[in-house]
């Protein structure tokens, strides 16, 4: 299929911060494709799972005019972040894509959940964030999948990051890192996110209700948890421990 025929199924674009990882705090424009078949316990996106009658199809024309005119919006935002859903559901989709953003100037971050992997595509892009699922997602990562990861964080410009929601997730973490990385991997950081659950949210309209969810002694045991596993390797690796700022401030 040439690139024209293309078509990519998205549920929304928007431009908002980066809300975790390396890169929190970014200006992005956020393209977001339909369809995941993961289906983590914790999504903040449900509604990207099914191929359902939401989604539209965009051509690859279509989206850089839309990524244009909201960049033009937002003060020239130069991140795109491709993200879902799972994107590489439709892999020479968003190899053309990537390309076409790039010829424009953009920077092209994708975001993938660690259990698809097209290392071809990987190269195409600037940066990838990649998750590691933990037990609480329900994803049971397999030694291949663990072989994969390993393999991508050498060879392309990927960054891994790692949703922490519970003890069970930090015990796990603590035994299958190693088996991940070795040692002398420091020269990228590896990024622990606190989960934030949603019985901890408040949204705008909480607040202006006075409904105050937030669960601060929850989060404040997990965050010691979190320092004493940093402490522990510390010598060994390069950890960065950054919250998810999109939930906390309801970014979109
Ligand atoms: S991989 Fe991402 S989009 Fe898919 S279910 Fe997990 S968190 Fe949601």
């Amino acid at each position: 299929m040439n690139r024209d025929e293309m078509k990519i199924p998205l549920i929304e674009y928007f431009a908002s911060f980066e809300g975790e990882g390396l890169m929190v705090g970014t200006p992005t424009i956020f393209v977001r494709v339909y369809g995941c078949p993961v289906k983590c316990k914790w999504c903040d996106t449900p509604e990207s799972w099914e191929l359902a009658s939401l989604g539209q199809d965009y051509s690859i024309q279509e989206i850089l005019d839309i990524v244009n005119k909201l960049s033009s919006e937002n003060g020239g935002i130069k991140r795109v972040s491709i993200t879902g859903g799972e994107p590489l559901l439709y892999p020479q989709e968003i190899l053309e894509l990537t390309k076409v953003l790039q010829n424009h100037d953009y920077y092209v971050n994708l975001e993938t959940s660690g259990t698809l992997f097209n290392f071809p595509v990987f190269k195409q892009f600037n940066t990838l964030s990649m998750d590691i699922k933990t037990p609480s997602s329900g994803v049971v990562l397999t030694q291949d999948m663990i072989k994969s990861i390993t393999e991508g964080y050498f060879k392309s410009n990927l960054y891994l990051k790692v949703v922490i929601s519970s003890q069970e997730d930090l015990d796990w973490l603590e035994q299958t890192f190693p088996k991940i990385l070795t040692s002398d991997s420091t020269c990228k950081p590896l990024s622990l996110t606190p989960c934030v659950p949603p019985d901890v949210l408040y949204s705008l309209e909480d607040q202006e209700n006075g409904t105050d969810k937030a669960d601060i002694i929850g989060v404040a045991r997990q965050g010691k948890s979190i320092m004493d596993l940093v402490w522990r390797w510390n010598k060994s690796y390069n950890i960065v421990v950054i919250p998810q700022i999109h939930k906390i401030y309801s970014f979109q």
